[in-house]
């Protein structure tokens, strides 16, 4: 999955990926069992491979500061457009950051880093505190995984928590992405540098017609929580 591929699929908008809704496990755990709200502005999420994902712009409202990180200039004026407004536009050799300003949040501004994930540097991302990967991790193919996940291990301080979402299928089934991604798989990715802890899984094949029109006979998405060492 090199950019190529992510720019043609925002060019000809191919983007199932992006969810209309909120994340139910960013509610449940950054909402309802996260931390107080009086609490969130201490903390900042961090979303790789961000999309113009709605789950930022909840983030924001509800407390926290936000960064994101994508390759498509696309996907990032698709998300201006339909929250606010770029007040800050500063470039350097390898990325365009944006600082974003709701027009109706009163939360904190977003930065939007547009760029290759795998150029940040650990200055970039000052700050961060938590990550929220969702369709992230699982948008790569196997030897990419590989060498996100060693990224993510230099990227993230101890103590800093990750929120992964992921989906597991027979991959003889169908072509990803969204790829399948076992708990052995993250367990090898992260499990020398990482506590894992598997916090919810869900059967939702019954209610992925998608996924079931294209011949998939099984599928789980599970939640892990994941804290660096
Ligand atoms: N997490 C988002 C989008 C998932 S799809 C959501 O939940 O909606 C994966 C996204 O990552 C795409 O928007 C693609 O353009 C972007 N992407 C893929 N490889 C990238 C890379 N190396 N650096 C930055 N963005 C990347």
């Amino acid at each position: 999955m090199e950019l190529d591929f992510w720019h043609n699929r925002w060019q000809k908008g191919e983007t199932g990926f992006h969810q209309a809704g909120l994340n139910p496990y960013l509610a449940y755990f950054y909402g309802e069992k996260g931390p107080e709200p009086d609490k969130r502005s201490s903390l900042k999420v961090f979303v790789p491979l961000c999309g113009k994902s709605m789950d930022m712009q909840w983030l924001s409202k509800s407390g926290y500061a936000v960064i994101g990180v994508e390759c498509s200039s696309i996907a990032i004026k698709n998300f201006v457009k339909e929250y606010g407004v770029t007040i800050d536009e500063a470039k350097n050799e390898r990325h365009v950051k944006y600082t974003i300003n709701g027009e109706i949040s009163d939360g904190a501004c977003i930065e939007l880093v547009q760029g290759d994930f795998f150029d940040l540097t650990e200055a970039d991302l000052k700050g961060v505190t938590d990550v929220f990967d969702r369709a992230s991790l699982i948008a790569l193919p196997e030897t990419m995984r590989k060498r996100y996940a060693k990224k993510m291990t230099q990227l993230l301080n101890t103590g800093n928590r990750t929120l992964l979402v992921t989906l597991t299928y027979p991959q003889h089934e169908m072509n990803g992405p969204p790829f399948s991604v076992t708990e052995d798989e993250v367990t090898e990715l992260y499990g020398d540098n990482f506590k894992i802890e598997k916090m919810m899984v869900k059967d939702i094949l019954s209610n992925e017609q998608r996924f079931q029109e294209l011949g998939l006979t099984s599928l789980t998405e599970t939640a892990y929580k994941l804290t660096r060492l």
